[in-house]
């Protein structure tokens, strides 16, 4: 074994103790190895997190959780733990209501012909996508889908809801082939960048010129509604519209 260069005793980490779905405990010969240890955790935390998996003997494993996906900085100084994220189901109530809670500037859609939702660890919902009709009353209702609502958390580090977006995407872009529909189709701000969908295979196709069309039934100020959105659709959709690279603003 080798000898720790700090403190000259048997170089030594080990997982101590993992609390909650996220908080873990290093035990280490010295503080100074304590913090090289850290330092590398920190470096590159999906190489990080295979080393832990190997390191923990078990514990980790013990959790009954999704493999872990890398280790992050909680934006406080510690390190936590981020699982694999898993596709799971969700009735309409909960979408709504996890929507209300943090969605920012838009309330649940009213329609819902299915959704689903993403976790971070078993159980640790952090994400919903709502898919239903068209929210265009001259879009055909019965074979167009529209991606209602996206929403994933961000009261919680960045890094836990990484590619949560582009799953959720995927997820419903598959369920609408699936289901036979000829098109889904979802809306996002000009100045909202299109990353997530891009990385998902979808493809803007439409700019619309804002305005008050997309009516809302809740009388409230919102002044993100009248402003021009593009319209984005699976690469498999029929009727597809090209959208030019001049037209995308933000998106481009
Ligand atoms: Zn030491």
């Amino acid at each position: 074994m080798a000898k720790c260069i700090h403190c000259g005793d048997d170089e030594s980490v080990e997982i101590h103790e993992v609390y909650g779905y996220r908080d873990f405990l290093l035990d280490t010969c010295c503080e100074s190895f304590h913090k090289d240890v850290v330092d590398f955790l920190n470096k590159d935390p999906k190489t990080a997190a295979k080393w832990l998996m190997g390191l923990s003997d078990g514990i980790l494993l013990q959790m009954q959780q999704p493999k872990l996906r890398r280790v992050i900085d909680d934006g406080l100084g510690s390190l936590m733990l981020d699982w694999n994220l898993t596709l799971v189901p969700v009735e309409q109530r909960t979408a709504k209501e996890f929507v209300k809670r943090h969605h920012r500037h838009c309330p649940p859609p009213a329609g819902w012909r299915f959704g689903a939702g993403v976790s971070n660890g078993n159980g640790n919902l952090i994400g919903v996508i709502m898919v239903g009709r068209p929210v265009a009353r001259t879009l055909n209702q019965n074979e167009i889908l529209e991606v209602n609502r996206l929403c994933v958390r961000d009261d919680i580090p960045q890094g836990l809801v990484w590619n949560a977006c582009s799953l959720l995407y995927g997820w419903a872009s598959k369920q609408a082939r699936q289901r036979g529909f000829k098109k889904i189709i979802t809306y996002v701000l000009e100045s909202e960048s299109g990353t997530t969908l891009r990385a998902a295979g979808w493809v803007p196709e439409l700019k619309t010129s804002g305005g008050s069309w997309n009516r809302k039934t809740r009388q409230r100020v919102d002044k993100t509604t009248t402003q021009p959105k593009i319209r984005w659709t699976a690469p498999w959709c029929q009727d597809q519209f090209t959208l030019q690279p001049e037209n995308l603003g933000a998106t481009a």
